[in-house]
């Protein structure tokens, strides 16, 4: 499948594209990740995008976009992939629409997230997530910790809170989504491409995308 998850930071994207992964074989695009893992590696693309992460800011389009470019075009990409955090923007957005079109790839459909403001805050502030930039599961330390306090289950890393969830940073971070990122919504709208789900439920989410592609 190829999709574009849509939806305010927390509302579950990596956590519904993992369950996703586990379907078919397609692959899940977290440019989070990927940044993520760049600024613990210390390579050029790390330390551009640190001072931008940190505060809750969107990293520059230009970069964001020589990533996806090259990630598209990875042969793990051919079963299929879920966009998970990209595109943030409209310029992002519409690059992306010329980089498929050019690659002669189809989306399947821009599916939208949608959480309660109150749901999210408090799902930001409980999250951790795993420090190897290979792993980076996702915990909660209300409803889903590691077995072993402070440990990934999967890699046995540290679990840690990321920087950018301190309340100041999680709070510019959704004013950010709703100036720039929300407008998404309409434009994958008028493209006739958006399904909308009630997200308090990952596993609800799941069942409707697979619902809404026949599988
Ligand atoms: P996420 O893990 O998706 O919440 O992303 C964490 C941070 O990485 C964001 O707050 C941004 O600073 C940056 N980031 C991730 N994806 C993008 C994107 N598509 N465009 C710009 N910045 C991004």
């Amino acid at each position: 499948m190829r999709l574009i998850l849509l939806g305010a930071p927390g509302a579950g994207k990596g956590t519904v594209a993992k369950l996703l992964t586990q379907l078919d074989g397609s692959v899940q695009i977290s440019t989070g990740d990927i940044l993520r893992g760049a600024v613990q590696a210390g390579t050029d693309l790390g330390k551009k995008a640190k001072e931008y992460m940190d505060r809750g800011d969107l990293v520059p389009d230009d970069l964001i976009l020589g990533i996806m470019e090259k990630r598209l075009q990875e042969p793990d990409c051919q079963k299929g992939f879920l966009l998970d955090g990209f595109p943030r923007t409209i310029p992002q957005a519409d690059a992306l629409k010329k980089m498929l079109a050019g690659l002669n790839i189809k989306l399947d459909m821009a599916v939208n997230l949608n959480v309660p403001r109150s749901v999210i805050l408090d799902r930001l502030t409980t999250r951790r997530t795993c420090s190897n930039p290979k792993c980076q599961a996702i915990y909660n330390v209300k409803s889903m910790p590691p077995k072993k306090e402070g440990v990934c289950d999967k890699c046995g890393s540290p679990v840690v809170q990321r920087a950018d969830e301190t309340e100041e940073a999680i709070s510019k971070r959704l004013d950010t989504y709703n100036e720039k990122t929300a407008p998404l919504i309409g434009f994958y709208q008028k493209e006739g491409m958006l399904t909308d789900v009630n997200a308090t439920s990952s596993d609800a989410v799941v069942a409707a995308i697979k619902q809404k592609l026949g599988k």
